[in-house]
């Protein structure tokens, strides 16, 4: 099966013609922040164009369109719930209509973190798991589950993939959905330069010296043995693996993936989630296995084929 995919993030689209578990070709675009979803659609069409002569492979040779959004979607009515500050006027959109007149295909909307996963369970990390929690980290967190291969909605579409947003500290950080103390507002790209600038004598630290902080430069600095660096990325960790036991004991998962850009220093992550996670959930049928993410940012763009033979 081919397919069309878009993974639509918070500065970036990305768009692709993936063949099963390939990707054939694909594109991305820089997206201002907070831009029009209606704006973008035509650069969107444009792109695919390109992609589709590029690679001498017609719209009609694609069974559909697979669109990761990043925010709350209704998957039954193809629409966008709610969308945390970004692309604002997409639950006004009729993408599927959109999908119709550009390419005369059908779309399939889902979640981007849910698509990830997807991807993950098709051809990456997962592969051979049904019951799943991937956790995000990039400038939020995404946490998503699958139980018994299939992936987790609710009735609001919210149930399984608000893992970032499950709250870990009592009088902690606001959070952007609104919340005190999530995962996400206590260690992620958009909490760190905060947190980094509050700790105890952060000026003795190389990254005081840095500008904005993101977890690249984190982890640079603590390769170089930086102390203050080394202290705030345990603290990292510590709320990443709290988390991780909270989405154990919500989803009872056999497996823990853990993907974003943070993952290419998989080898300061994964060993501690793995121990910490084993020594404090209550797994009493065996231990969850914690993995790194194989396939990256093309996760959500090899969850088109799944999503679309659903
Ligand atoms: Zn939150």
């Amino acid at each position: 099966m081919k397919a069309l995919a878009i993974d639509l993030g918070g500065s970036h689209v990305t768009c692709a013609i993936v063949e099963e578990d390939k990707i054939v070709a694909s594109e991305s675009l820089h997206v201002e922040k907070a831009a029009s979803l209606k704006d973008l659609l035509p650069n969107i069409s444009e792109t695919f164009i390109k992609l589709s002569n590029h690679t001498s492979i017609p719209f009609k040779e694609c069974a559909g369109v697979a669109f990761g959004f990043c925010g709350l979607v209704d998957v039954r009515q193809g629409t966008v719930i709610s969308t945390n500050a970004k692309y604002a006027d997409a639950p006004t959109l009729d993408l599927e209509s959109w999908a119709t007149e550009s390419f005369s295909l059908p779309l399939k909307l889902e979640n981007d973190a849910r698509l990830a996963l997807l991807g993950e369970h098709y051809a990456g990390a997962a592969r051979g798991f049904d019951d799943i929690v991937m956790m995000t980290f990039g400038t939020g967190i995404g946490g998503v589950a699958m139980i018994e291969g299939k992936l987790l909605y609710g009735k609001h579409y919210q149930a399984g993939c608000l893992g970032g947003h499950f709250p870990i500290k009592l009088n902690g950080r606001r959070c952007s959905c609104g919340n005190i103390g999530c995962v996400e507002a206590e260690a992620s790209t958009s909490s760190l330069p905060d947190i980094a600038s509050s700790w105890p004598n952060f000026q003795e630290s190389s990254l005081s010296r840095e500008g904005k902080i993101d977890f690249a430069k984190l982890i640079a600095a603590v390769r170089e043995e930086d102390k203050i660096a080394r202290e705030i990325l345990d603290h990292c960790l510590l709320v990443w693996a709290t988390g991780a036991i909270a989405l154990v004991h919500a989803y009872d998962p056999e497996l823990i993936v853990l993907g974003g850009g943070v993952m290419q220093s998989a080898d300061l992550i994964v060993p501690f989630i793995s121990s910490y996670v084993n020594e404090h959930a209550w797994t009493p049928w065996g231990k969850v296995e914690v993995r790194a993410a194989e396939l990256g940012t093309n996760a959500s763009l090899l969850g088109a084929v799944p999503v679309l033979k659903r």
